[in-house]
Parts: C-alpha cells; sequence; structure tokens
C-alpha cells in the first residue's frame, strides 16, 4: 500500500481578495490609522483577505460602544422572546451563507472544504440553542424565610463581555461564545484571530440584517497586542471569554485579576484514548484515526495521546498505521480532501520540531515525519505521524503538539492506565474503549478531564456543557451551564410589612 492518499491541486479558480473592516456601534470601518493585515491562503499561497489591523482606539470604541449599549438597556432589557427572536433569524441568515462561508474559512484555515460546511452549518444550530435557553432563564423564589419575608434569587447579564478567539475553528468557537452572551442579555467585543478574521467579520452585516441594535456586538479585527490587550484591560469590561493558548490565557487570568474582571477559559488539551483488548477495535482505531488526523491535529480536542493495553499494542499500531494511510490528505478546495494544511510556517516548524525531539529522545517514527509536498499546492502540509517507543515523561507525551501527531503509550492494568492519563497538566477530553459498562463508568468516574467519551471520540451536542479543568482552562461552555457564566446573580430579600422591630431603641 502507498505511504499516504494524497489529493493533488484541484486547480480551481479562486475568489477575489475579501476585504474586512471592523463594526463598531453598529458601522464598517477602516483601522484608525488605516492599517491592514493580510492573510495567505495556507495552502494554495495566494492572497485571500485584507482585514482592518486594529488600534487600542478601535478596541476602545469597541468597548464603549458596547457599555453604552449595555447601559441603556436597549438589549439587556428586551423581553427574552425578542432576543431569542433575532438570535433564530441569525441562525437563519448563517444557514443561507454556509458555502461563502465555509470557502473563506478554508482558505484563511486550510482546512478541508468539506469540514468547513459541516462547521459552519453547526455553528448555526448553536444559534438556534442559544435561542431556545434563552426563553428558559428562571431564578429562585424563597418563600419559607419567615412569616414576613419573600426574598428571590434573580438572574442578570453580567455586563460587557469581550470575546476573543483562535484560528483553529473560527466560526465554531465564536458561536460557542457569542449567542449564548447575547441570549443572557449581554453585549459584546468580539475579536477573531488575525489569522482568521473573515467569517467574524461576515457575520457583523448578518447581526445587521437580523435586526441586532446598533452597538450590541462591536467587532475589531486585529492581533492579541494592542487589540485583544485593550480588550482584556478596559475598565468598561465586565467579564473576558477566550479560547486560545495556555500562555495568553494565563495572561489574560493576570491582567484580569487587577480589575477582578470574571474570566473563562478554553485552553490547550494533550486527550488520553485508553483502549482495552475486549474493545471493539476496529471502531477504536476509526475513532483514534480521526481525532488524531481532524483539522490536521490542530483541534483542542485532539485525541492524540494513545494508551493502549501492552497485549493488543503492536496489532493496534498496525491497524492505526494501515488505516492512516487511507486517509485523504491535500487540496482543501477537493470535497474528497480529509486533512488540509497546516495553519502556518511557524506552527508547521514547531510541529516538525516536537516530532523530531521525540525522536532525538528515543521514540521511533512508527509513520510519517516531516513536511509533505502536495502536488500543486505549496509545503505548508504535514505528513501523517505515529510515534510508538514513548515514554510518559517524555514532551511528545505531555505537550499539545497540534499537528496530525499521534503518541503511543502501553500499559497493564486499569489503575496504571488511569494513572497515566491523570499524570498530566491538562485536562480537557479523555476517552475510554471497553465493551465492559464497569471498566467505562469507574473510567469516567476516576479520570480527571471536563469530558469523557466512552466508546465513542468528539462527539459533540449543543445541549451538553464543554471545557476543561487543571490546565485545560475553567468556566464552560454551551448549553445551560454555558448560558449561567454570563449571568450575575443577585438576592433582592423583600419584607411584607412593617414587622421588623427598630434596631435603634428610643430612650
Ligand atoms: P493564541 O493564544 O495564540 O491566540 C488566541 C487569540 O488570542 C487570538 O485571537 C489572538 O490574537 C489573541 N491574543 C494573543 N495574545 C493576546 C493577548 N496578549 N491578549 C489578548 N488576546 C491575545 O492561540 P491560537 O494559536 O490562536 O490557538 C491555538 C490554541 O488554542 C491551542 O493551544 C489550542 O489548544 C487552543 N484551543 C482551545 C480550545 C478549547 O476549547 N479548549 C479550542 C480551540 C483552540
Amino acid at each position: 500500500m502507498a505511504e499516504m492518499t494524497l489529493i493533488s491541486a484541484t486547480g480551481g479558480a479562486l475568489p477575489a481578495v475579501r476585504v474586512n473592516r471592523h463594526w463598531i456601534d453598529g458601522q464598517m470601518t477602516a483601522a484608525s490609522d488605516n492599517g491592514l493585515t493580510e492573510r495567505v491562503s495556507p495552502a494554495h499561497g495566494v492572497v485571500v483577505s485584507h482585514s482592518a489591523r486594529g488600534t487600542a482606539e478601535d478596541a476602545a470604541a469597541a468597548v464603549q460602544a458596547a457599555r453604552r449599549a449595555f447601559d441603556d438597556g436597549r438589549w439587556s432589557r428586551l423581553a427574552a422572546r425578542e432576543r431569542a427572536a433575532v438570535l433564530l433569524r441569525v441562525a437563519d441568515l448563517i444557514g443561507d451563507q454556509v458555502n461563502e462561508m465555509a470557502l473563506i474559512e478554508t482558505l484563511e484555515t486550510g482546512k478541508p472544504i468539506s469540514q468547513a460546511r459541516g462547521e459552519i452549518a453547526g455553528a448555526a444550530d448553536l444559534w438556534r440553542h442559544a435561542a431556545a435557553l434563552a426563553r428558559t432563564v428562571e431564578g429562585d423564589s424563597l418563600n419559607g424565610l419567615g412569616p414576613d419575608i419573600l426574598a428571590t434569587v434573580l438572574k442578570e447579564p453580567i455586563g460587557v463581555v469581550s470575546i476573543i478567539t483562535p484560528w483553529n475553528f473560527p466560526f465554531w468557537i465564536l458561536s460557542q461564545k457569542l449567542p449564548f452572551a447575547l441570549a443572557a442579555g449581554c453585549t459584546c467585543v468580539v475579536k477573531p484571530s488575525e489569522f482568521t478574521p473573515s467569517t467574524t467579520a461576515m457575520l457583523g452585516a448578518l447581526l445587521e440584517k437580523a435586526g441586532l441594535p446598533q452597538g450590541v456586538v462591536n467587532i475589531v479585527l486585529g492581533h492579541g497586542h494592542p487589540v485583544g490587550s485593550t480588550m482584556t484591560t478596559h475598565p468598561m469590561v465586565d467579564m473576558i471569554t477566550f479560547t486560545g493558548s495556555t500562555a495568553v490565557g494565563k495572561l489574560i487570568s493576570h491582567t484580569a485579576a487587577d480589575r477582578l474582571k470574571k474570566v473563562a477559559l478554553e485552553l490547550g488539551g494533550k486527550n488520553p484514548q485508553v483502549i482495552f483488548p475486549d474493545a471493539d477495535l476496529d471502531s477504536a482505531a476509526d475513532a483514534v484515526v480521526f481525532g488524531t488526523y481532524f483539522n490536521a491535529g490542530q483541534c483542542c480536542n485532539a485525541g492524540s495521546r494513545i494508551i493502549v493495553h501492552a497485549d493488543i499494542a503492536q496489532d493496534f499500531v498496525a491497524r492505526l498505521v494501515a488505516l492512516t494511510q487511507q486517509v485523504t490528505f491535500g487540496d482543501p478546495l477537493d470535497p474528497a480532501t480529509q486533512v488540509g494544511a497546516i495553519v502556518t510556517p511557524e506552527h508547521l516548524a514547531r510541529i516538525d520540531a516536537s516530532v523530531q525531539a521525540a525522536q532525538a529522545a528515543g521514540a521511533r517514527i512508527a509513520l510519517g515525519g516531516g513536511l509533505l509536498q502536495v502536488p500543486g499546492l505549496g509545503q505548508q502540509f504535514y505528513r501523517p505521524t505515529i510515534v510508538t517507543d514513548v515514554a510518559p515523561d517524555m514532551a511528545i507525551a505531555r505537550d499539545e503538539v497540534f499537528g496530525p501527531v499521534l503518541t503511543v503509550l502501553t500499559f497493564e492494568t486499569f489503575e496504571q492506565a488511569l494513572s497515566l492519563c491523570n499524570d498530566a497538566e491538562y485536562g480537557l477530553s479523555a476517552g475510554i474503549w471497553s465493551s465492559d459498562v464497569h471498566t467505562c463508568l469507574a473510567f469516567a468516574r476516576g479520570v480527571q478531564a471536563g469530558t469523557v467519551w466512552t466508546n465513542t471520540w468528539m462527539d459533540g451536542f449543543p445541549e451538553l456543557a464543554f471545557g476543561g479543568v487543571k490546565q485545560s482552562g475553567q468556566g464552560r461552555e454551551i448549553g445551560r451551564y454555558g448560558l449561567e457564566e454570563f449571568f450575575e446573580i443577585k438576592s433582592v430579600v423583600m419584607r411584607i410589612g412593617r414587622t421588623r422591630t427598630n434596631w435603634v431603641r428610643p430612650r
């Protein structure tokens, strides 16, 4: 069998270069200094977008617009059914634009077009679910505190929320946050990654068409500094929700602490999947291959740390190698492609350096390793790579590679497998493959992770909470728990009649 399955360049015409501007207080604007960021397609090597390169002034203007919009109640005091109606219209408008949005997402990220379409269509469903939740918000009433007391606990929108997103699933991750913040009644400032601004910029026009009042959402394009840093330090911001690297997440947490802003963080992962001999090994191998190569491994949920029972390790790795060879790598614009390009040359170099360091530390490269040349396209691709003979303390077994690289560790007992899983700085997700439900449940209870998959991988639903423990983050997104993050809790205590004895006793 060939070492891998390659899809050459389609040779199709690419669309005209897209121009993106900020959307602040309902107006499309250029950067205050007219600066621009250029994005070159990772797979095709051509310019695909020019975007406003935001300044601190632009970011501050966006925060001020969001503050005004929050404080005058144009959104926060609307009836929930009216907010829900806007969110539903946005969902429909996203649905109408799936192809246009997916195309630019593919060109900016390098991901396969079929997966970009799935991401945008799935994001529309997140907006629908947030709309449904908007109408279910309830507080508490306490009627047993004494004959003359009635108390209620109210949920109120937290205020102005800064939303900062990464490049790997630009529109999906935005939609894990923004519609839920809006459902709660918050106003927002949004910054996409400088590498993938277009779908977020496109959303501005859809929000306007859906009838969102001006200033409720403000989109500022540009870099972490100065745009992201202004969004996290500005005194008018009440909460920051960030998805990205653990390093930047920690930085944001430190700066937010100065003003005690609420912070929600979705950060990195190094997610283990444990394979027991009694598992359906065909399904397990397929899911491991999917979990490793989906989005070229540039996925916080990549299941790239495989922990296989020693009795089946050799056979299982052979299955993984054979299956990997059938995965189609190549031109993201071909609907048959399953794995596309790596986001930037710098990130490609980091992936390669991790693999080379593993080899130098004594690990064996069972498949791949090294850059990949796709016929007719650039060199920003990485070979599907399987690394074996890995020791648990090697960097390749502990650090997030964020590329199409699988590491294999082995175990002999359940306790050993669990301890290998938990001997990690991260705790985003974890998986187990076994046909014994008791083994699966014991694992689900014992493993330190925000999501546990048993006999499946990366199955997600808008109804379920998503987030990590340990260095993978704090707070939860999506579903009811995701909505709850955007509330402040207020207790209201009401005395009925003038029954309280005066504190000051007349002399
Ligand atoms: P990154 O941290 O470099 O950038 C993320 C965002 O933060 C970008 O918009 C960037 O411009 C901005 N930023 C950078 N410096 C900033 C600063 N000082 N202040 C404010 N904002 C700043 O991450 P990335 O390279 O875009 O994404 C990859 C990382 O994201 C990986 O570590 C991955 O695991 C993580 N990620 C996590 C999840 C999750 O849900 N847990 C999902 C996707 C990606």
